[in-house]
């Protein structure tokens, strides 16, 4: 038998060794101890530059009392419904096999909860199928034709998403891709490379509840069966209701590595403002970044944007290179401001 002081000489034997947890210390909360006052916040609404539309939707319906989250995916939906929108949605660039393969997830603050779907094919809102995993299963994430059968399940209707101009472009794409094969080269100018383009979108009411919803279609001419970031909590979008929200566009795979939306989150805690945290996340990217990917310079060869929101209504976007730009509605109205960036676009390797 084991009494208690034998327990407690072995437990911190233990820890001393290294094999028990130690107590750690209390983890710092930017925002978290608000007091006995009500917290009041600035209500606002932080998204992708081609959130300019849906963040004056959102931020109409968050002053007018809906919950973050609905407001937010209020706004999202505008560019997956808009088939000129070849990012996201009805209308996004398809995969290898001319399918389009949709990705969406969000979070809600004030109830803690997260959904994701991941693959969905035929479905135009993957982000309120998103939040129809959080509100109505016990699960996180679906994937592929299980979300898809979630789906209709739950009441949404399943459409071609191709729209005739991603058909063609995939079709030029697929054309272009060999000089060796059967398919004659069309005219006309597509991008061989992949093209990405996603909406993230983060919100905050007066009282200081979050949300954050981040959906696309992906990468354009993907794998088939390739998921991006934007469906993974914690790095295409995450929100702590204590803290801030964030979420991400751009090229996916450099992002998950670094976990960047959580990464955000976790740097304002300990106290960062929005734009210091977005630009320790980039850094962090390139860090995390393979050689081939990188110019002689140490420059990255590709796009990332990260937006965030802190729970006081402050906010940011941030990217590698000058020139990219996001979208913010406050008090101010809808309009789009300059990310933050880390080096000239001049540096930005050939
Ligand atoms: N982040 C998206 C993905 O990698 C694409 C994009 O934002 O352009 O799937």
């Amino acid at each position: 038998m084991t009494n208690r002081r034998d327990f407690l000489q072995t437990a911190s034997a233990l820890a001393a060794a290294g094999f028990l947890p130690r107590a750690l210390p209390a983890m710092p909360t930017q925002l978290g101890s608000i007091g006995a006052e009500p917290f009041r916040a600035r209500p606002c609404v932080v998204a992708s530059a081609n959130g300019l539309r849906g963040v004056q939707v959102a931020y109409d319906q968050i002053v007018a009392g809906t919950d973050p989250l609905d407001a937010a995916i209020a706004g999202v939906n505008i560019q997956e419904l808009d088939p000129d929108d070849q990012s996201v949605g009805l209308g996004g660039l398809p995969n290898a096999e001319g399918v389009v393969q949709l990705d969406a997830s969000c979070m809600h603050g004030p109830t803690r909860r997260a959904g994701s779907v991941s693959c969905i094919e035929d479905i135009a809102t993957p982000s309120l199928v998103a939040k129809a995993v959080m509100d109505y299963t016990d699960h996180v994430m679906l994937v592929g034709p299980h979300a898809r059968r979630f789906a209709i399940e739950m009441g949404f209707t399943p459409q071609n998403l191709l729209t005739d101009k991603s058909r063609q472009d995939w079709l030029r794409w697929r054309a272009r891709l060999n000089p060796n094969d059967a398919w004659l080269d069309y005219d006309g100018n597509v991008n061989i490379r992949f093209h990405t383009g996603t909406i993230n979108m983060n919100a905050v009411t007066a009282g200081g509840d979050m949300a954050s919803v981040t959906t696309t279609s992906g990468m354009s001419w993907k794998v088939p069966g390739r998921v991006g970031d934007s469906p993974i909590i914690g790095a295409g979008q995450y929100c702590d209701n204590t803290v801030g929200a964030a979420g991400s566009t751009g090229r996916g795979e450099a992002n998950i590595k670094a976990c960047g939306a959580f990464l955000a989150v976790e740097f304002m805690r300990q106290g960062l403002g929005p734009e210091e945290a977005l630009l320790r996340v980039m850094q962090r990217v390139i860090a995390m970044t393979e050689d081939r990917l990188l110019g002689p310079n140490g420059r990255p060869r590709f796009d990332l944007q990260f937006y965030a929101l802190a729970k006081d209504g402050t906010f940011a976007g941030a990217t590698a290179y000058e020139g990219a730009s996001f979208a913010v509605c406050d008090e101010r109205g809808a309009r789009l401001e300059k990310c933050a960036f880390l080096f000239k676009a001049s540096e930005r390797p050939r």
